[in-house]
């Protein structure tokens, strides 16, 4: 992929870096990381633990090794050898036992409890959940902590902040990055298919993040931070180049996984931001974790879910693309755009009345504008769209290949994988747009007023499916187009 912004300075030539150059890659995310001094990722590396351990806190520190069992088998069992080996003073592992563990702040609490027993260094070895309660636990007891990545399932280890359920809902709480993370490409190729798949969905969503990223700062509402942009945007293609490599557990193409996710992590520790790694599609995401979705009796992975948002999200710019969005009529949009009582009853009629209509309220509220400022805005958009439009033609690969890109990998791409029906797909691009104030795709839609007009193209309705010359018709849209009468066959993935 081209860095296709005019503010950022691209400091690598794109789509060359091999394992010499994710060296130079590591080197610069460390110069500008804020928290992590230290990440080391390579096969063969449990090894050396020990001695990034002595380097970041010392010989006489203790590590305390945080597992659940599974963790403990893969990597925790060889790490504790390695300590052993180097004479390097350990505590008792503390190894979750609950089969049902998650991110769920009652084992925060456990955690922090053991913590608080005595001054070891946790060593969290781990992919996202063990990760995430270990931050905040180790961050609430005063200290540092090393991450032992078993998973390259999700782009957090590098991460400022941990996604933790707090009384039913998931929410990100302040707390530092690892100081030091170890990710040993042997135990990461080895973890379950599906945790690296979810991983890899998690990365190609950097694709549509940053498609938003640059609306936002076409239009002048949020400007790209060069930095942050180089360190996502300038390795992304390549290290999603392999997606079957991926699913085969290929070192090479799960070290390059492993890295570009580490690299969203650094840009979120730089900017103490998402928005480098996460736009409208992880608002899908969030959607279905606060309407607490199941499929198949478990919550799909926030992977999962991400890539079912990547793709609905490249299918509406799609649309969006289309449209002369530089001869936009702005009397006529302004003069027809939701006033505060509209905004007020369409939360109540997409979101109801609970939660979520609070957090739409507060989001609204937050970026909602005046009729003379959107009328700048739009004015803005008409001057800059054709320029606008041709950055994201750059940016966007076509959402078919998306699509492809991730069932290679063994992810998702379409709703009904993940347990979502079209018409809920199709209610939940409403519904992302409300949740959340960042400006996005969707708000890109909304505001031109040309949302649901795009949506009718993407979801042509149902009923013409059984119509013999409709149904030929809708079986010509090239694959990746839109949702029409279910005929996109799709492989089941797990829940
Ligand atoms: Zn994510």
């Amino acid at each position: 992929m081209t860095a296709t912004t005019d503010t950022a300075t691209t400091t690598a030539a794109p789509g060359t870096h091999s394992s010499g150059d994710g060296q130079a890659l590591i080197r610069r995310a460390l110069a500008a990381a804020r928290e992590t001094r230290r990440l080391e990722v390579g096969p063969d590396l449990l090894g050396t633990i020990p001695a990034v351990f002595a380097d970041q806190f010392g010989r006489e520190r203790p590590a305390a090794l945080v597992t659940d069992r599974h963790t403990l088998a893969a990597a925790g069992e060889a790490v504790l050898a390695a300590f052993a080996a180097a004479g390097h003073p350990t505590v008792e592992p503390f190894v979750f036992d609950d089969p049902a563990l998650y991110a769920e702040h009652k084992y925060v609490e456990q955690l922090q409890a053991w913590l608080a027993t005595h001054d070891a260094v946790p060593v969290a070895v781990g992919s996202g959940t063990i990760n995430d309660v270990t931050k905040l636990a180790a961050h609430r007891t005063g200290r540092q902590y090393l991450s032992v990545a078993t998973a390259a399932s999700m782009d957090g280890y590098t991460a400022f902040g941990a996604s933790i359920t707090f009384k039913g809902s998931k929410q990100t709480f302040d707390c530092p990055a690892p100081q030091a993370v170890v990710a040993d490409l042997d135990v990461i190729a080895a973890a379950p298919p599906i945790l690296n798949a979810a991983g890899y969905a998690d990365l190609l969503a950097k694709v549509t993040a940053g498609a938003d990223w640059i609306v936002a700062d076409a239009l002048g509402i949020e400007p790209i931070d060069p930095t942050a942009w180089d360190l996502v945007q300038v390795p992304l293609m390549a290290s999603l180049a392999d997606p079957a490599g991926v699913r085969r557990g290929d070192i090479k193409a799960v070290g390059d996984l492993t890295r570009g996710l580490m690299m969203g992590g650094f840009a979120m520790q730089w900017t103490k931001s998402s928005r480098p790694a996460s736009g409208a599609e992880h608002q899908f995401s969030h959607l279905w974790d606060m309407q607490h979705h199941t499929h198949g009796g478990a919550a799909p992975s926030h992977g999962f879910k991400v890539a079912v948002g990547t793709v609905a999200v490249a299918r509406l710019y799609e649309q969006l693309l289309g449209l002369p969005l530089d001869e936009l009529d702005i009397d006529g949009t302004v003069a027809t755009a939701p006033t505060a009582a509209d905004t007020e009853a369409d939360i109540v009629r997409r979101l109801g009345d609970g939660e979520l209509a609070d957090k739409a309220r507060l989001e609204m509220t937050a970026k909602s504008i005046t009729p003379a400022a959107l009328r700048d805005r739009l004015r803005r958009l008409r001057e800059v769209w054709p320029t606008l439009r041709e950055r994201l033609r750059a940016h966007l690969p076509p959402a078919a290949k998306l699509a492809e890109m991730l069932a290679a990998a063994g992810a998702p791409s379409e709703p009904e994988q993940v347990g979502i029906s079209r018409d809920r797909l199709r209610d939940s691009y409403h519904q992302a747009y409300l949740i959340r104030r960042r400006f996005t795709v969707l708000d890109l839609a909304v505001e031109a007023g040309v949302l649901d007009a795009s949506l009718g193209r993407l979801f042509p309705p149902l009923r013409r499916s059984f119509h013999p010359r409709a149904r030929r018709g809708t079986a010509s849209l090239p694959p990746g187009e839109g949702w029409g009468e279910g005929e996109r066959r799709c492989d089941p993935v797990p829940p």
